[in-house]
């Protein structure tokens, strides 16, 4: 059985940043990784787009990056310029190539395509055992993920954000290739947090995603139908050809992953609970909590240590708690914060960067009364202690 001192679960977003990371740290040059995905990664499953200020890590494979967004609620609509911010995207496939191409010439790296079926843990070691082979390991970081073994589990709210995406090539010009459409709710609601996002590559091209933040997914062609009639009413566009899709759904959620992690296995990436509850954003904040992971392991302190709440947790949880019980709301929330705050205040919140006096000043722009409903609801729950979901 092939020994390793640290074994990585997922060569995704989170497994690749993870062993890149710590391959280029002289800390780790004697410690030996191993990358597992059941997946060659060759295939462009998704595009992932985050804000940053200034030149990043991913700009050497950006595909495209605008400076101005796009927002509409139900009555005010605007296009923002968000300097000194870029809204970025990086495409799956140029990502996974890029990074698997570099990690391959490390020489304590080495990446297996094989499927993980089980892992048990020992008090001195872990075993990995994939359907190839059995592998032994000191540490295991694990990004897989799936949603059934935290729906049942969960004290918290569980929404989801779900999406489906066309490609589009039309034939007439239709887009502004200089400005993402971060949000359009000016599409119908139906009880939901339903919005569209718009990543225009040329004037006649573009992804376009039929959002929702919400508990259920969608029958595919609902999503589908919403998209069609978009291009119509929106871009008065009927003659487009549709060159590839995607899909997902990315857990929103306050629900604590990491009570999964043991002495020597920590869920990183989604499966570590490294999305934004409250957006689903997880690409930026996974290089920020993989490059803090990798610092603390340096410090060989319990990895238990590692995790912490912080106020934005509980910023998340009342905006959850709100689009859970009254789903319709999220429409107005986001119109308020676009409307009276600028974009650039609205993505420093959600890094997590703000001070208290601008966190204050953000949650006044939203109407108060469902944030103090769902402020007390905690208190009261945190007083009972209820076991229930609150
Ligand atoms: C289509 C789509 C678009 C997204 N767009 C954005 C965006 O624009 N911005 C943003 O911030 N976030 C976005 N996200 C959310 C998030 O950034 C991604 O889901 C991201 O890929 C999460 O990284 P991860 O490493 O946790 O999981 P993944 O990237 O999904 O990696 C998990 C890996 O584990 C492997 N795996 C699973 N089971 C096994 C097994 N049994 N054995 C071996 N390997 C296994 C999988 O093949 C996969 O490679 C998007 C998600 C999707 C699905």
């Amino acid at each position: 059985m092939t020994e390793y001192d640290y074994i990585i679960i997922g060569a995704g977003a989170a497994g690749l940043m993870m062993a890149d990371g710590m391959a280029k740290d002289p800390a780790f040059k004697d410690k030996s990784i191993l990358l597992l995905d059941k997946d060659a990664k060759k295939t462009n499953d998704r595009t992932w787009c985050f804000w940053e200020q200034g030149p990043g890590p991913f700009d050497p494979i950006l595909y495209k990056s605008w400076d101005h967004i796009y927002f509409a609620g139900k009555e005010f609509k605007n296009s923002f310029s968000i300097a000194p911010y870029a809204y970025k995207m990086v495409q799956g496939i140029d990502f996974y190539s890029g990074y698997l191409e570099r990690i391959q010439k490390y020489p304590n790296v080495g990446f297996v395509q094989e499927t993980v079926k089980e892992i048990t843990e020992f008090p001195s070691h872990i075993e990995v055992i994939a359907s190839e082979h059995h592998y032994k390991g000191m540490q295991v970081f694990d990004s897989r993920f799936n949603y059934e073994k935290i729906q049942n589990r969960s004290k918290y709210p569980i929404l989801q954000q779900h999406f489906i995406g066309w490609f589009v090539k039309t034939k007439q010009p239709v887009f502004n290739a200089s400005q993402a459409t971060f949000m359009d709710f000016s599409i119908e609601q139906k009880g939901n947090t339903r919005f569209m996002y718009v990543l225009p590559f040329s004037e006649t091209e573009a992804l376009v995603e039929y959002t929702l933040f919400s508990e259920k997914l969608l029958p595919e062609q609902e999503y589908e139908m919403a998209i069609e009639q978009y291009m119509v009413s929106h871009f008065k566009c009927t003659d487009f050809k549709i060159t590839d899709k995607e899909k997902g759904s990315i857990p929103m959620t306050c629900y604590e992953f990491s009570q999964h992690n043991t002495k020597r296995i920590f869920y990183i990436g989604t499966a570590g609970g490294w999305s934004k509850p409250s957006t689903g954003y997880t690409f930026r904040n996974t290089e920020k909590k993989s490059a803090e992971l990798i610092e603390f392991l340096k410090t060989n302190k319990p990895l238990r240590k590692f995790t912490r709440k912080n106020r934005y947790w509980y910023f998340d949880l009342l905006i959850l708690n709100i689009l859970y019980r009254n789903n319709e709301l999220g429409r107005s929330i986001f119109e308020a914060l676009f409307k009276k705050r600028s974009p650039q205040l609205i993505f420093k919140f959600l890094d997590e960067e703000t001070t208290w006096y601008e966190d204050m000043w953000i949650t006044m722009a939203p109407k108060p009364l469902p944030f103090f409903k769902s402020l007390f609801r905690h208190l009261f729950w945190r007083i009972t202690n209820s076991k229930k979901q609150w």
